[in-house]
């Protein structure tokens, strides 16, 4: 058996935030949007125009700033006071994951409106909520992936460079952890084997982001929106999120599950960890010096981490590596490779890599 799973309509250019009310309306009546207090300012006046536009009612509500599970009860009891049938979130992965778990309360429909594209979250099924340490507590999983995800290329290529950079990272480790999940004989998280599509996704995804990713975080540096950031923000935003979720993810991931256990790390994306843990996996994989230092020269050329330094642990501790590698055990995607991985190796590994990437 083989399920694909993907978002039903995706939505993608400059000043696409003004059709939000049109394509929002075949699913429902009542959009509860939840936000962050600056996106409220910045955008929810062309937000509302936009429902209002389209006939709909809406309401925008600031949520508090992390995604626990609280936050998610306030809110849903907000919404359907409201008698909301769409939750939009607006913003970034926090406020998008917590609308989503709004929706998920209230079995209504899901519609992301992502403002930074640094991560694969927007247009995926998953919600991650966390304890008020921002320790990863539970993922938990909507029926179906958001209806509609529209993303205003203007806003994020107004939106900080480092958001973007993240969003390159975490989709830059997509095709290699398809297809080390898929030789391990590994499930996707919808529980069967990879699709052909998902493969697929997760091959061209990588070739989007070696041919444009320069070019578009200059134009991002600039604030510009050129056919390369369209290009770049369709591969983190939408083929990253088909990648991972009907192909697979690995070590790379794994990796970035570590992370979030570092102290000196703290404050630094997921992406970017995901950056850094896709050249831990090439290292698991015996990949040779050549092939991975190619993948840090371009690494250099966009500005992706290629050290532990680059995470802010000048001098990273032996016990800090072992730190890492015993945390990133903790994953399920380290169950996504083959052979099996032992927590000894891969300190071997994040050991050669910054061997590797200190002598460039
Ligand atoms: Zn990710």
């Amino acid at each position: 058996m083989r399920i694909f799973a993907a978002t039903s309509r995706y939505v993608q250019g400059p000043a696409a935030l003004e059709a939000l009310g049109q394509h929002a309306r075949a699913l429902g009546q009542n959009a509860f949007v939840v936000t962050d207090a600056d996106m409220a300012k910045l955008l929810g006046e062309r937000v509302e125009a936009s429902f209002a536009a389209a006939d709909m009612q809406a309401s925008i509500r600031i949520f508090p700033g992390e995604i626990t599970h609280a936050a998610i009860e306030s809110l849903a009891a907000e919404a359907r006071a409201f008698a909301a049938d769409v939750i939009v979130g607006l913003g970034g992965g926090k406020a998008l994951d917590t609308a989503k778990g709004v929706a998920l309360k209230l079995g209504a429909r899901s519609v992301s409106v992502p403002t930074i594209a640094s991560n694969d979250g927007p247009a995926s099924a998953a919600i991650a909520v966390y304890d008020d340490n921002h320790i990863m507590q539970d993922i938990l999983h909507l029926p179906r992936n958001p209806e509609l995800v529209l993303v205003d290329t203007q806003v994020i290529a107004n939106a900080p460079v480092r958001f973007l950079l993240a969003g390159i990272g975490d989709a830059i480790s997509k095709k290699f952890e398809a297809e080390a999940c898929a030789a391990a004989g590994a499930h996707t998280l919808l529980g069967t084997p990879a699709s052909l599509t998902g493969l697929m996704a997760a091959d061209t995804c990588y070739r989007i982001l070696r041919e444009h990713a320069v070019a578009a975080v200059a134009a991002v540096r600039e604030k510009r929106v050129d056919a390369h950031l369209e290009a770049l923000v369709e591969a983190t935003v939408l083929l990253s999120t088909i990648s991972f979720e009907n192909g697979g993810l690995s070590l790379a991931h794994a990796l970035a599950r570590g992370f979030s256990y570092l102290e000196r790390a703290r404050g630094t994306l997921h992406g970017a960890h995901v950056a850094y843990g896709l050249l831990v996996q090439l290292a698991m994989e015996k990949r040779d010096d050549a092939f991975i230092g190619e993948l840090c020269d371009f690494y250099r050329e966009v500005g992706l981490p290629t050290q532990l330094q680059d995470f802010g642990l000048d001098q990273p501790t032996s016990a800090e590596i072992r730190q890492l590698a015993a945390s990133s055990m903790e994953s399920p995607s380290v169950k996504r490779f083959a052979p099996p991985v032992q927590a000894a190796q891969l300190e071997q590994a994040i050991e050669r890599v910054q061997r590797l990437t200190a002598t460039a």
